[in-house]
């Protein structure tokens, strides 16, 4: 599933050639991914020009010179593909400029675009309620202490809770906890100033080194037989039960599970 270091490094793969380019053709192939297409997409942006291009949690966006943002979003399988030497059944959305051909293509159909007013996008409603950037200057210790003041929920699922930071994952906020040395079971609220100054560049971290990365999801790291061993080492925390922790403290990663989900932790460094 594309986390939002898959969707960042999709949007500055496409910024490289699509920004500043204009759009001479849109092609429709179906009427719907998730959600049908938006009315009028096809009339507003043929002949648009892209203004730049932009991430808000795992959201794409394209702003155009119409006052108006392709906002997609990847699902569970969605991918662009630039370029593409055949036509695949699955290319459900296709963006012709003079010298490029981009295909939204989402084997699932989880994915799904709509067209915003560039102007409104705070409003909309799947922004309106979202957290700062974990990689923008508004995520800073003081607007943890904040957000989390009072909070007996566990900071992991506080972590999770778009509200509180907009876009991480699973295997991020596990991978950042584990930076900072604190434990994912920790009341919120009892997390101290000094954990959460270590907490904000430990968040940035693991997301810039997977965006470096070009993202981690299972799919990308399998390799030609099928065996995930880059996966297996590339984390210090996720998927590695009963295994020794990487600094090297005695302490073995356990698996408990939170609000349904799982999460790696070692006992001995996080507190
Ligand atoms: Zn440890």
């Amino acid at each position: 599933m594309p986390e939002l270091p898959e969707v960042e490094t999709t949007v500055r793969g496409l910024a490289s050639s699509l920004d500043g380019a204009r759009i001479e053709r849109i092609v429709l192939n179906r009427a719907d991914m998730r959600r049908p297409f938006p009315d009028g997409l096809v009339q507003r942006l043929t002949g648009a020009r892209v203004t730049g291009l932009g991430r808000r949690a795992k959201y794409g966006l394209i702003h155009t010179d119409r006052d108006a943002t392709l906002v997609f979003h990847l699902g569970m399988s969605g991918r662009w593909r630039i370029d593409p030497s055949t036509p695949d059944k699955h290319d459900h959305l296709v963006l012709e400029t003079a010298d490029h051909t981009y295909a939204l293509n989402d084997a699932r159909r989880f994915g799904f675009v709509d067209l915003v007013e560039t102007d409104a996008l705070d409003a909309w409603p799947a922004f309106a309620a979202l957290g700062p950037e974990p990689l923008g200057e508004e995520l800073t210790a003081d607007h943890l202490k904040r957000a989390l003041k009072g909070r007996k929920a566990a900071i992991k699922l506080m972590l999770l809770d778009q509200g509180t930071v907009a876009g991480l994952g699973n295997i991020y906020v596990c991978e950042a906890l584990w930076l900072a040395g604190i434990d994912p079971r920790r009341a919120a609220g009892k997390v101290t100033k000094p954990a959460l100054e270590r907490l904000v560049p430990a968040i940035r971290d693991v997301l810039e080194r997977s965006i470096g990365d070009g993202g981690s999801t299972l799919r990308d790291y399998a390799k030609p037989d099928g065996t995930l061993g880059y996966f297996a080492t590339r984390f210090a925390v996720y998927g590695r039960e009963a295994k020794p922790c990487l600094r090297e403290d005695g302490g073995k990663i356990r698996r408990i599970a939170q609000g349904g989900r799982s999460t790696w932790f070692c006992p001995k460094c996080q507190r």
